[in-house]
């Protein structure tokens, strides 16, 4: 993507940034310190911040993904299919094929991230007859909560919900954490996430079947090894360079390290998260506030401020603090200029994903004669604004001018 005219030096906002502390880094070394005490420490901090039963912890939110359809399926050996947004991140999918399942795609609602309701009433009503849908996944997409209970009043209460709040650890709705609403739910820990620990995936459920079936899954994961572990603390370290906006231009003009590049693969690996990821966590809840805090003040901004043709994608923003700002332009020329100049000026606007579901070459072949416009749309029309804490005042104005051209 990068070509060599078009690299910039100079401050450049990565798009979405939960740092971690450099003194957490240095604590997460040696790795070879670690041990199953801090694991079990983790788990029941996790258990007991979302009040729920079960909780364990894998390489990534794919990870939890694959491991919680396998459990599904175990529990409902007829039913094959996922039925996911049709606009949403590569991982998903991939995630869905990986378990060996199909994927089922429900058109966004115009303009939003969450499901056209009408189409998802369509699908369950036919599901009655044929019978093959394993779970609907509901996405807390870039931490915006979907309206669980109106999806929820049309699935039912005989399909399990899976809650992909991959991007929405510690964001809650009517008072209820999200991650916890639906039968399973699952976080990232990846870059650009809510909190990060140089990837990770989180899964909590107080479901007692699907907690035993994940626990017996579970031990068929690999353990990360201890060059595994001292990769990722120099990884860790390097990110953590790399990540303030005075150095960010430099891994984003690396090719190799295809920074903001969507791709979709089904080979990624299954594991335990490392314990160099689980030190990393230590303060977790402090430091996903603190997060939170700065992203708030950054959102808040923009309610106040976003031009006219530019609508926020989320219907939340005020009570939310939202990894990333997901907004839509009025076209996707609009965009792609918005995207250009921002890049020009290492501002952080960047495109969500480069396709809808449906569209993504591996698996288009599966949609053929299916069309889901709205999901089309948001690949076409949404950009999302940076707003972590790295983002200053001056990179607001500076966002704002472009926005306003
Ligand atoms: C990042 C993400 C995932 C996958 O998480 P990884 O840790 O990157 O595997 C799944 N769903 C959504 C919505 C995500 O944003």
């Amino acid at each position: 993507m990068t070509s060599l005219s078009r690299i910039r030096i100079g401050r450049t906002q990565p798009p979405a940034a939960s740092p971690i502390p450099f003194k957490d880094v240095l604590r997460a070394f040696p790795p070879s310190l670690q041990n199953d005490v801090c694991e079990a420490l983790l788990v029941r901090e996790i258990k007991q911040e979302f009040g729920q039963h079960f909780c364990l912890l894998v390489s990534s939110g794919k990870a939890a993904l694959v491991l919680i359809l396998r459990a599904l399926r175990k529990l409902h050996p007829a039913q094959d299919e996922v039925l996911i947004p049709a606009f949403t991140c590569y991982s998903v999918p991939s995630a869905i094929k990986k378990a060996g399942l199909k994927i089922r795609l429900c058109d966004t609602g115009a303009g939003s991230l969450d499901y056209d309701k009408e189409q998802l009433a369509k699908i369950i009503e036919k599901n009655r007859q044929d019978n093959r849908i394993l779970c609907v996944l509901v996405t807390h997409l870039f931490g915006c909560p979907a309206d669980f209970e109106g999806i929820k009043a049309i699935v039912g209460e005989k399909i399990p919900i899976v809650e992909d709040a991959a991007q929405a650890m510690g964001e809650e709705t009517s008072n209820k954490k999200l991650g916890t609403l639906g039968d399973v739910g699952f976080f990232s820990l990846g870059r650009g996430k809510a909190i990060s620990t140089m990837g990770g995936g989180v899964i909590i459920t107080d479901r007692y079947d699907l907690g035993n079936e994940l626990s017996c899954l579970s031990k068929n994961l690999e353990r990360p090894t201890a060059s595994d572990n001292i990769q990722l603390a120099i990884m860790a370290i390097f990110t953590i360079l790399m990540q303030y906006p005075a150095m960010f231009w430099l891994p984003k003009a690396l090719p190799f390290l295809k920074l903001g590049e969507t791709i979709y693969d089904e080979e990624f690996p299954m594991g335990m998260m490392s314990s160099v990821q689980i030190s990393l966590m230590h303060n977790w809840r402090e430091r996903l506030q603190r997060h939170q805090k700065a992203r708030k003040r950054n959102i808040d901004f923009w309610q106040e401020s976003l031009p006219q043709t530019i609508s926020p994608c989320c219907s939340k923003i005020k009570k939310v603090s939202l990894v990333r700002l997901p907004v839509l332009a009025s076209t996707a020329k609009d965009r792609d200029r918005f995207c250009q100049k921002s890049d020009e000026n290492g501002c952080g606007i960047m495109p969500a994903y480069p396709t809808a579901i449906h569209q993504v070459p591996q698996i288009s072949g599966e949609f053929a004669g299916q069309d889901f416009p709205n999901a089309k749309h948001l690949a076409e029309c949404l950009m999302t604004i940076p707003v972590h804490e790295y983002v200053q005042n001056s990179d607001r104005m500076k966002i704002l001018d472009i926005l306003k051209q």
